[in-house]
């Protein structure tokens, strides 16, 4: 088989800045170590995050120009609803600007105190949501799911047994909702297999509660489907995405993910009297219902994005070049959560440092040294992120899995950049051995890894 290229040409470049390791470590240290915190213009190759970072196509820039910014009834927002609907399937379309505006909209009105809300997992931002309405976000993923070495095809499956478990001990009257994450962003980009979906979808209808995607990823989550799933070879992409839909009531979208534009969201569902609460809602917070929080342009950006994302020989490329990093890694020993996801590869940091206690965040340790060996940013999905306090006795209590994650920005670079970062990778893997832990010496109540200052362990 011949190379599988990037399927685009290149027509406009935004130029990258380098910088010296000795500056580099000085950046570091003035943004407390904290990746987060540093100026973009101070990292070479930025895997912080795949949302909101696509390279739009010389298409949606058109649509850019075309929007209609009509603050109500848009043309450009009748393109948006019937891209989504096409795909998705249901009645009402909100646009929302972001994917945690279209969750907290919904668990507004779902959420509150003494509600459980089950996924496989709450990615953070539907988490901190959840919990902020008072309800509890509870994570109910299969056991495989829990092991990076592990190999499966589906390791981001809802554990089914676990949920009908979990249905009856509860109280079918205060579960308002179960979601599936599709795919499963926090356990390493898994994707979840058809077959799940149904399982999933047939015990919601069982006990009569409603099933809801965070459909971020849904067009990675339907390629993975087509290439490992039996009976789906032969499928469109298109055609499983909307089978994957037809299951559920509905969806909570980022747009800045598989929709290829920089901001975005939505709300899809079915319900008519949720949806006109969900609306209400938006106008108080986001705005009038044909633009919700966003501008014409987005909208029509969005719409272009989500014909895109469908397309074979894209999903082709984003897969194996996520892969492509993930094989390099490996062939040096690192350890990664294994098959490598859709969007990222993840490091597990458990096994890359096993000599620093999750109190000590191996994460961020390996976090700040690709920064300095190659001005790569990475991001901390473990103790730093996911953390919580002993309410009596102020221990950390620690997630199961300590991950670094390098997210791929879509169509953003190219295998020469991928191959420097597996470079960087595996440099500072050679010198795990002089890697130190760390301390946290600020943080904020909620979502703390956006703003936590760190130092060093002595
Ligand atoms: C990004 C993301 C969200 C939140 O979307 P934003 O657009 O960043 O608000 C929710 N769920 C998952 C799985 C995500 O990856």
């Amino acid at each position: 088989m011949k190379t599988i290229i990037e399927p685009f040409k290149i027509k406009s470049v935004e130029p990258i800045r380098f910088t010296t390791k000795e500056e580099r470590i000085k950046i570091l240290e003035k943004a407390g170590y904290n990746p987060f915190l540093i100026h973009a213009d101070d990292v070479l190759i930025d895997l912080l995050t795949d949302s909101g970072t696509s390279a739009m196509s010389s298409k949606q820039w058109a649509g850019i120009m075309d929007g209609d910014e009509a603050y109500a009834g848009s043309k450009s927002f009748f393109r948006f609803e019937s891209a989504v609907r096409k795909i998705t399937g249901d009645k009402f379309i909100i646009p929302t600007h972001q994917g945690r505006a279209a969750e907290k909209i919904l668990f507004s009105i779902l959420g509150g105190p003494g509600k459980y809300i089950p996924n496989n997992t709450h990615f953070d931002t539907t988490r901190a949501n959840i919990e902020f309405s008072g309800a509890e976000a509870v994570d109910l993923l299969c056991e495989v799911g829990k092991h990076p070495e592990q190999k499966a095809d589906f390791k981001g499956n809802m554990d089914i047994e676990k949920l009908e478990n979990f249905i009856k001990e509860t109280g079918v009257e205060n579960i308002p909702l179960v979601m599936l994450t599709v795919t499963n962003n926090s356990g390493g980009g898994q994707p979840v297999s058809m077959q799940n979906v149904k399982d999933v979808s047939a015990l919601c209808k069982k006990y009569n509660i409603p099933l809801f995607f965070d459909a971020c990823r849904f067009a990675e989550n339907a390629y993975f489907i087509k290439k490992r799933e039996k009976g789906y070879e032969n499928k469109s992409v298109l055609e499983i995405c909307q089978e994957m839909f037809s299951y559920g009531d509905g969806a909570t979208m980022s747009a800045k993910k598989d929709a290829l534009v920089n901001i975005g969201g939505f709300l899809s569902l079915n319900d008519e009297e949720l949806a006109m609460k969900c609306r209400n809602l938006l106008i108080v917070t986001e705005g009038f219902p044909t633009y919700g929080g966003l501008a014409g342009r987005d909208l029509e950006a969005v719409a272009q994005g989500l014909e895109e994302v469908v397309d074979e020989h894209y999903l082709q490329y984003r897969i194996r070049s996520t892969e492509y990093l993930g094989e390099k890694v490996v062939a040096a020993g690192v350890p990664i959560i294994e098959p490598p996801g859709g969007h990222a590869i993840y490091i597990d940091a458990k096994r890359f440092l096993p000599n620093i206690s999750p109190s000590q965040y191996p994460g961020q340790s390996i976090v700040c040294e690709l920064y300095i060996e190659g001005g790569v940013r990475a991001v901390e999905i473990g103790s730093v992120m996911f953390g919580k306090y002993d309410k009596k006795t102020s221990e950390l209590i620690s997630p199961p899995m300590e991950l670094v994650r390098l997210a791929i920005p879509r169509r953003v670079y190219t295998q020469s950049h991928i191959d420097f970062v597996a470079e960087v990778v595996i440099e500072v893997y050679k010198n795990r051995d002089k890697l130190k832990g760390y301390e946290i010496t600020y943080e904020a109540p909620m979502l703390r890894h956006f703003t936590a200052k760190f130092k060093p362990v002595k």
